[in-house]
């Protein structure tokens, strides 16, 4: 049995509490390595150990750190397969979408090698007479970031490039259900160049979580997970004095307008329904057709296209769709949620509740599930499922459809699919929703972008990646200089003769 390890100061270190979390290999059902989680105490060791790293770093001139950071995606490249085979082994996804977690964290990477022009700050020439003006961006200090399990190389990457181009030190806190990938990158960035200290891994679970909210010397955290525990982070950190954002849960709606390209909307429902199982933040978890033909004419393009889906581990090729969900407990919560529906009166019109893979009978797969005709007082339309589940909602028309999307209590993305342009634009303009597609299903905004929801899947004012991720990780000085006339005016330059 593997027994993992923290990353601190540049090396592996056991954990010393005594708590370890399993990992699971989610095809198979087998526990195949152990993470320790850390106590308040080892926590504490990475942030005394941040604290006298971070000043040199902070030192550093942007256009130094940003190298680093160039290297950094050069050892991304270089070790892509790795990367994804330590994320799809223990996450479960497919290769190639396990090398699509690694790439878009890259891409915020490159984004970072940016610094030197993001970090400058703004400067007034002549404020007032012989006033001048200026202000500057510099680091917080010890920075913090809290996990989730769905993606282990992107969510860490948008959280600790900003941060460390900016000049701070970085705890990273990856969930310990797959927390092999996050220990890979942080040796890399060390080998890319990054003094040891800036960047370190603590595994575990509520207490180190705990344990860094309430630490004085943790000027900010960053977060992205569920709901509840998001709320739970942003109501403690902040009332700690700290800088905090949380992103949290999801329900993401796709309008389906009579006039779309129904091969299209189908298409791109499948994909953005059940990829990665559906554990994806900007999955699409309701479709929502407008009028009954159009929900009819949907229903009978989806349900081939999912009946046809292959299940299956990330071993077994390229062409599997998707894999396992994450843990057993994540499978029963979902056949929960499936129950309830057909409890309350969904139509199930594709069911994959007896999906069985022969040789993995003991794996975490959930076979893809298609509602129709849900309704929104039922728990599968108000739940994050976060599973292979699609759940139709039909509307009656536009602004029924709209009304939908608004009056949900998550808002993280959405999408319309329709040939209208003011339809399109009247959506994007109305819906309460931080993210919205045009006939694109999972609009991830890329890195030079900013992401985040609105609603309750975000606490916050700041979005992740993009420019906002520089203002997260600094602080704003700003300079009011006058220099009363001296030398210029009275000084003597001629050289002369002591009398
Ligand atoms: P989770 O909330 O269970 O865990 C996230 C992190 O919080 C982990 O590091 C975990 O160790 C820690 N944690 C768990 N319980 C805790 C507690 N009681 N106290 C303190 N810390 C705790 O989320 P998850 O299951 O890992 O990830 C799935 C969730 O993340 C989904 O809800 C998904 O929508 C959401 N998500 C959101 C975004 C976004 O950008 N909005 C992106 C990805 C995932």
């Amino acid at each position: 049995m593997q027994e993992l390890t923290h990353y601190l100061n540049g090396e592996h270190v056991k954990g010393t509490s005594g708590r370890f979390a399993d990992i699971y290999n989610p095809a198979t059902g087998e526990v195949q390595a152990k993470a320790p989680l850390a106590s308040a105490e080892e926590l504490n060791k990475a942030v005394e150990i941040a604290t006298a790293a971070q000043p040199a770093w902070g030192a550093v001139n942007p256009q130094r750190r940003a190298r680093v950071m160039m290297k950094f995606v050069h050892l991304l490249n270089e070790n892509m397969d790795k990367l994804a085979e330590a994320i799809s082994r223990e996450h479960g996804k497919t290769f190639p979408d396990a090398k699509g977690d690694v790439q878009r964290g890259l891409e915020v990477v490159e984004y970072c090698i940016g610094a030197p022009e993001l970090l400058k700050g703004e400067f007034t020439d002549s404020a007032g007479p012989g006033i001048d003006m200026y202000s500057m961006r510099q680091p917080l200090g010890v920075s913090a970031g809290i996990t989730p399990f769905n993606f282990p190389a992107m969510i860490p990457m948008w959280m600790f490039a900003p941060a460390i181009a900016c000049g701070n030190a970085f705890i990273l806190k990856p969930s310990e259900r797959d927390p092999s990938c996050p220990l890979l990158l942080a040796e890399l960035m060390e080998e890319a160049g990054l003094p040891k200290g800036i960047l370190q891994v603590v595994n575990g679970d509520k207490e180190a979580v705990d344990a860094i909210l309430d630490h004085p010397g943790i000027a900010s955290v960053g977060f992205v997970g569920s709901t509840p525990i998001a709320e739970y982070i942003y109501g403690r950190g902040c009332s700690n004095g700290k800088r905090v954002q949380c992103f949290g849960g999801a329900k993401n709606h796709m309008i389906v307008m009579p006039d779309a390209d129904m091969d299209q909307a189908a298409d791109a429902l499948v994909g953005a329904g059940y990829g990665a199982a559906g554990e994806r933040c900007m999955a699409i978890s309701v479709a929502v057709p407008v009028g009954d033909e159009t929900a009819d004419r949907l229903i009978d393009k989806l349900k081939p296209r999912i009946e046809k889906l292959k299940v299956g581990p990330y071993t077994a090729g390229d062409d599997v769709d998707f894999g396992p969900v994450v843990t057993a407990a994540a499978k029963e919560k979902i056949l929960g949620l499936v129950q309830s529906g057909i409890d309350q009166g969904a139509e199930l019109v594709v069911d994959g509740r007896d999906f069985k893979l022969q040789g993995y009978e003991d794996g975490f797969f959930v076979g893809p599930h298609l509602f129709d005709r849900a309704t929104p007082d039922m728990d599968i339309y108000q739940q994050e499922i976060f599973g292979p589940v699609l759940t139709t909602v039909r509307a009656g028309s536009y602004e029924e459809a709209l009304k939908l999307a608004m009056d949900h209590e998550m808002g993280n993305g959405t999408a319309i699919f329709t040939r209208d342009g003011d339809a399109a634009r009247n959506f994007a303009n109305r819906v309460n929703v931080g993210m919205i597609g045009v006939n694109v299903p999972i609009p991830v905004p890329l890195a030079y972008h900013t992401f985040g929801g609105w609603k309750k899947s975000a606490f916050g004012d700041l979005n992740q990646h993009g420019p906002d991720s520089f203002k997260f990780y600094t602080k704003t000085k700003t300079v009011t200089a006058r220099w009363p006339s001296g030398i210029k005016d009275g000084g003597e330059f001629n050289f002369k003769a002591m009398d």
